[in-house]
């Protein structure tokens, strides 16, 4: 190194490796040398062990949980090391969860949980360092887990969470006389395969009676689930588990401050249309850390706060960016590019229904919710040539429709891309809706040539409009033939 920087030196001066070059190298070495930094508390520390210590607290703090990180709140988007573990932790949990037979999941049964399940596991002082990071991780699944319903046997009415879209997703209602442990079996009717209607109303407050009631059963009496409430296919990714720790901590620690109007402010910044390095230092504006006067003389690097401009202010960040008279003819410059004439977004394609191959038909399906009345309607419409749980449902009702009218080659065409996606590609048993795609399945088996496709809206419009129109109607509604008024310019739309 020495020999190098003496070569280097060599180069440029003429100098070589002599002893006036070694006086220089330790005077600039001595100069450079941090002899004291100030502390968070804003006191002189001149030695060693406590400047160690400050330069690994300031460093520590960019990266930690003591900072906001999240763009949206002020910071600079830095992972926040500590919840990234933890998602990735609950990673394993989950794994645990739906693997049941895996080695390791029989090892820490045996050892740890030998009577239940891995959630109500308890802590054990004895347990491994594995097995602890386990039980932490453990509580960010159960944040935001939820049962799906299959047979409701391993599912406790109290203790579990099972209702969608519920307050924290677990039953609220008082229910003074019910044990504890009691099964959301108990709930339903086995032989119809249907809600006790009359038990649930009696038990419960009136809008978890909707939900309870909304929930889809299957006639397969499949085994009860776990899902993942953060994603619309119900499987635990660790992104979504990172945003969901990390929004808690948002709500947490909410300060006076209106978060939603910081939240405004901030993402306002990061969408501006200007290089990258603007925007950072914008956000070093906002957050008081450019090398103003003001700044620099606090720390007595320059003798005086007042602005070189003007000479009249000190300078500090508004008056350096905006109140001096020079600054402000820079500030107008820089409003003007940002009014420049956006690009009108270019009109997505249009989509047009196609028929069908000769050999098999093709079955549009839809669903429409009607909020007010809490009733849904299905569209189904078979043609020669998200609310998900519904269009899953739909598409299910199509299935048998279609197999009721004895048709054995099909391709089935809906506008929901998470249920037709789920479909092709064998996901979403985790979805809220997973049993009645396993029933689909089970029914596509049944036709002899099957295929599930995706189109937009305007494609499905037949459908989507007989799903709206469901509302006048009550019951099945079956046209073989002849179409309803107001449908048939939707079907010869799309025939020509
Ligand atoms: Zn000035």
């Amino acid at each position: 190194m020495w020999k190098q920087r003496s070569r280097n030196a060599w180069l440029k001066e003429g100098d070589s490796n002599s002893r006036f070059f070694h006086c220089r190298a330790n005077q600039r070495n001595r100069r450079n040398f941090i002899a004291g930094l100030e502390d968070s508390d804003g006191e002189w520390r001149e030695d060693e062990g406590r400047i160690g210590s400050i330069i690994e607290n300031y460093f520590r703090d960019i990266y930690t949980t003591s900072n906001p990180s999240a763009k949206e709140v002020g910071g600079l988007g830095f992972k926040e090391i500590e919840k990234f573990n933890d998602a990735l932790l609950a990673k394993q949990v989950w794994r645990l969860i739906n693997n049941t037979d895996s080695l390791c999941h029989r090892v820490f049964k045996a050892r740890f949980f030998p009577d239940c399940s891995i959630l109500d596991a308890k802590d054990s002082s004895s347990g491994s360092y594995a097995w602890k990071s386990i039980i932490v991780a453990r509580d960010v699944i159960r944040k935001c887990m939820v049962w799906c319903i299959g047979t409701g046997e391993a599912v406790r009415i109290k203790e579990d969470r099972w209702l969608h879209g519920g307050a924290n997703r677990s039953v609220i209602s008082p229910l003074p006389s019910m044990a504890p442990n009691v099964n959301v079996s108990s709930l339903i009717d086995s032989d119809r395969i249907a809600w006790r209607t009359e038990v649930v109303q009696q038990l419960f407050l009136p809008h978890e009676v909707e939900i309870i009631l909304g929930i889809l059963l299957s006639a397969r009496r499949p085994d009860d689930r776990i899902i993942w409430a953060r994603t619309p296919s119900g499987t635990f990714t660790t992104s979504s588990a990172y945003k969901m720790l990390v929004s808690y901590d948002i709500s947490n620690n909410a300060g006076s401050s209106n978060p939603d109007s910081q939240k405004k402010f901030w993402n306002s910044i990061w969408q501006l249309r200007v290089p990258n390095k603007i925007r950072h230092f914008v956000w070093r504006l906002c957050n008081n850390a450019l090398p103003t006067l003001v700044n620099l003389h606090r720390r007595h690097i320059v003798p005086s706060p007042s602005c070189a401009q003007c000479h009249n202010f000190p300078e500090d960040s508004l008056h350096a960016v905006c109140i001096c008279s020079k600054a402000g003819s820079y500030l107008q410059e820089f409003l003007q590019a940002q009014t420049k004439e956006l690009v009108p977004p270019r009109p997505p394609p249009l989509q047009q229904w196609r028929p069908p191959d000769p050999h098999c038909l093709k079955i549009n399906f839809d669903a429409a919710v009607f909020r007010r009345s809490s009733l849904a309607g299905i569209g189904v419409v078979v043609r020669n040539c998200v609310v998900e749980d519904l269009e899953a449902l739909a598409c299910l009702k199509a299935a048998q429709f279609a197999l009721e009218l004895g048709i054995t080659r099909v391709v089935f065409e809906g506008d929901s891309a998470v249920v037709i996606n789920a479909l092709l590609q064998g996901a979403g048993a985790f979805a809220s809706f997973g049993n009645i795609l396993d029933d689909i399945r089970v029914l596509s088996t049944a036709f002899q040539l099957v295929d599930f496709t995706f189109v937009s809206r305007c494609c499905n419009s037949v459908a989507d409009t007989l799903a709206k129109n469901a509302k006048i109607f009550v019951g099945a509604q079956v046209w073989l033939h002849d179409v309803p008024a107001d449908i048939a310019p939707l079907v010869l739309r799309d025939v020509h």
